[in-house]
């Protein structure tokens, strides 16, 4: 079997789940407690912020540790949320978790807007710069979208906003973009940036959120007061420090070339067999998505799952029939219906890849002729 899910999630790195091991049963302690076993455990935890600041390519702002990036951006963009007439700007293919978020906002009452993406995938910076004001609160758009593997001009969009839009906050979804392409976040000039574990082989229910300036984030939950009284609730020291572990053995230029090598691999065994690539301009050698007409993708992943494991979008929401990044882009609900997405890892090689690639082919011919 080979596994062509790496989007929707990645096995845990064996020095990570020794890592998780040893914090969860030899150094259990609770970090808010006094005695020095656990002030052990707190000093690790803030050494741990440390270090993810440090592979994010970041000296100021701070962390706050999360149970995935569902949260991180619920507390993102819920903690940025202030009465008054202020508006909150989302592009139009974020996942599920902000997308939702944004329009509960919209139900309470609030000023939101949605910002298209063009055909290429990218937010369209025109009509950005078109929505944006002084009235604009938050400014929400991913990093790498996790459908079509679409790279965001982050520097530019942070560029654009604070010309129009001097009073927002810049959040950024970089699930599909952390340890995968090499950034340095002080670059791009954003205020808040969400990650998540289990895509780069570490534990799932963990994650972090940076952010510039804490003072400005308000807490979504009531307790004991842990992460700077942003997010109570005792930390999830091993998941964090198994996070850690898993991040920084990552050689992330390496791997990316790699990716790189794989993508390009699966594209050219696919060539001419009348299976079209959701094409984007700049796009993540991790993620593609491909339209296979006249079939149903679902059907095609259940027929596949015993030989190559893909998915359907975002895991998240592939129950459901639509997908809100493809509609954005302009495809028909047929063509969505028949869309799959297959998602790389380093760890496979060249030919696996290959040989999926064919299965894939021979498989969706099946199901063709199955239909005639
Ligand atoms: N954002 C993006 C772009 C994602 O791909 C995912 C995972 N599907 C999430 C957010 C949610 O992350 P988590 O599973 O950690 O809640």
């Amino acid at each position: 079997m080979i596994y062509l899910d790496n989007a929707a999630t990645t096995p845990l790195s064996e020095r990570a789940a020794k890592e998780q091991v040893l914090w969860a049963c030899e150094r259990f302690y609770n970090p808010s407690a006094t005695y020095v076993q656990a002030t052990k455990v707190a000093f690790a935890l803030t050494e741990a912020r440390g270090r993810l600041k440090k592979l994010l390519g970041v000296k100021d702002g701070e962390i706050i540790f999360t149970s995935g990036a569902t949260e991180a951006n619920n507390l993102a963009i819920r903690g940025s949320v202030r009465e008054g007439k202020w508006e909150y700007v989302f592009s139009s293919a974020e996942h599920a978790s902000v997308d939702n978020l944004a329009k509960a906002l919209e139900r309470e009452g609030r000023e939101v807007k949605f910002v298209p993406i063009k055909k290429t995938g990218k937010v369209d910076l025109e009509k950005l710069e078109e929505v944006l004001n002084e009235k604009t609160r938050l400014v929400s758009c991913m990093f790498v979208n996790n459908v079509t593997g679409a790279v965001n001009d982050v520097a530019a969009i942070a560029k654009i906003i604070r010309k129009k839009a001097p009073k927002a906050i810049f959040h950024v979804d970089g699930v599909q973009a952390f340890c995968k392409l090499p950034f340095k976040l002080s670059n791009l000039d954003v205020d808040a940036f969400s990650l998540s574990a289990h895509k780069f082989h570490g534990p799932k229910g963990v994650g972090a959120l940076y952010i510039k300036n804490k003072a400005g984030l308000k807490n979504q939950v009531y307790g004991g007061g842990q992460e700077f009284g942003i997010r109570s609730g005792t930390e999830n020291v091993p998941g964090i420090m198994a996070m850690l572990t898993a991040a920084e053995e990552l050689d992330v230029k390496g791997r990316l070339e790699k990716a790189e090598l794989l993508k390009q691999a699966f594209l050219s065994e696919l060539e001419g067999a009348g299976i079209e690539l959701v094409k984007t301009n700049r796009s993540s050698p991790y993620i593609a998505t491909f339209i296979f007409s006249g079939v149903n993708g679902e059907t095609l992943v259940r027929m596949l799952e015993n030989d190559v494991i893909v998915g359907r979008g975002s895991a998240c929401s592939a129950k459901k029939s639509g997908n809100h990044v493809l509609e954005a882009m302009g495809y028909n609900l047929d063509q969505i219906k028949g869309a799959i997405r297959v998602s790389f890892d380093a760890a496979l090689s060249e030919q696996e890849v290959r040989d999926a690639a064919k299965i894939v082919k021979q498989k969706y011919y099946e199901l063709v002729e199955k239909l005639k």
